[in-house]
């Protein structure tokens, strides 16, 4: 039988409360699909800084180099606000994604059929939204050199670089189209290549990546556009592929089109060791209280067994209970409706596993 070994870090606020659903779920999981799993626990942000006095401890950093994968809850709170920057339990976060390697960010979109009327938008136009957002998250210009603030001519003046280099957007773009074939064979590159040189070079990898894989269908948009149809007609994309900031901004908006933070997952992939995490925060005003939505992580689990472990059928039975458990009628408090009855962290997990035992 197949060991996956999985470093977890639950963080702070309901980050331990969302885990802990999680890992159960990964376990029964794994009785069903027939493998079994290693947990080994770390501390990382606020908890890590209360015991260890740095928000991430060595040992953290190797039990994590020691893992197939690394499972992480949330970070932050009041508590450790106001410390200096650098010291903050955020850091840990960063520090970790560092560590790992991790230059992709995979942002699934996707609208459960029972929470359609939880988006803002119409249900006809976000029904059936299944979208995989693949930013790159090391470069551009969020880290490209120079950066700063001078005086230039008497005016005050602050500068950023936009930097890719060729192989940077190639090994994103392998991964993006590497999903695709997985998925529709549908690839939507964003840039803006009309005004950015650096975009300019972003398009022309794009195409010569796409040699490799005539099976996808992959199309350029400009990204003011995509930001439009990601409105206006979201069922259009299967994957997006995209740079730094404008993935930034289009996975926030896409990720609205549910409705619910609650139930977003995400991962950071490219490195030998795949990073999961759930896209919410750390809540600290329900934190303690056993009312914390835990589908986010749970879906976070499908795309660990998918993304690192390649265990699809077990990420699609996850997916399909989750779609069973909604369908159903049960809801936390942050996606019920007015008068549904609301179910705690744990009831809502136990609800989910009835349903995993009968999934395919
Ligand atoms: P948040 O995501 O923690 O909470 C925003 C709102 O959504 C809150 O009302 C919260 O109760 C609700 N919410 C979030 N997740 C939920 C869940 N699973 N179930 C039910 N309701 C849920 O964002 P925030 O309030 O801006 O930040 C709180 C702390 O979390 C801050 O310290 C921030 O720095 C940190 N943070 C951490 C991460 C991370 O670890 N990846 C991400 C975002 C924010």
């Amino acid at each position: 039988m197949k060991t996956y070994r999985v470093a977890v870090l639950p963080g702070d606020g309901i980050g331990p409360e969302v885990v802990g659903a999680a890992m159960t779920v990964l376990k029964a999981v794994g009785k069903k699909f027939d493998f079994s799993v290693e947990l080994t626990e770390g501390l990382i942000g606020g908890a890590a800084i209360d015991v260890a006095g740095t928000p991430l401890p060595p040992e953290t950093v190797e039990k994590c180099q020691q893992a197939d994968a690394v499972f992480l809850g949330s970070v932050g709170g009041p508590k450790w606000e106001n410390l200096p920057h650098l010291q903050k339990p955020e850091q840990g976060l960063l520090g970790i994604r560092k560590v790992l390697g991790t230059f992709a960010n995979l942002r699934p979109i996707k609208v459960w059929d029972a929470l359609v009327s939880g988006s803002t938008l119409k249900p006809e136009i976000v029904q059936g939204v299944d979208i995989m957002i693949v930013r790159e998250l090391t470069g551009g210009i969020y880290f490209g050199k120079p950066s700063g603030f001078e005086e230039r001519e008497g005016a005050r003046t602050a500068f950023n670089t936009m930097i890719y280099h060729d192989w940077e957007i190639e090994r994103i773009a392998k991964i993006a189209f590497e999903i695709a074939r997985q998925r529709k064979h549908r690839l939507v590159s964003v840039e803006k290549a009309n005004v950015l040189d650096v975009s300019q070079l972003w398009r022309e990898i794009i195409v010569e990546v796409s040699k490799d894989y005539p099976d996808v269908e992959v199309s350029q948009m400009y990204v003011d556009n995509a930001a439009m149809q990601l409105i206006r007609n979201p069922r259009q994309f299967d994957v997006i592929v995209t740079g730094n900031l404008f993935g930034d901004i289009l996975s926030d908006e896409a990720s609205m089109l549910t409705g619910s933070l609650g139930m977003l997952p995400s991962a950071c992939v490219g490195g030998k060791i795949g990073l999961y995490e759930p896209v919410h925060g750390s809540a600290p005003d329900i934190a303690g209280k056993n009312k914390a939505n835990p589908l986010a992580s749970i879906a976070t689990v499908a795309l660990m067994l998918e993304y690192s472990f390649g265990v699809k059928e077990a990420a699609r039975a996850i997916e399909s209970a989750i779609d069973q458990t909604l369908a159903a009628g049960f809801r936390t408090a942050d996606i019920a409706e007015a008068g549904s009855s609301v179910l705690s962290t744990s009831e809502m997990t136990e609800k989910f596993l009835e349903n995993l035992e009968n999934a395919a």
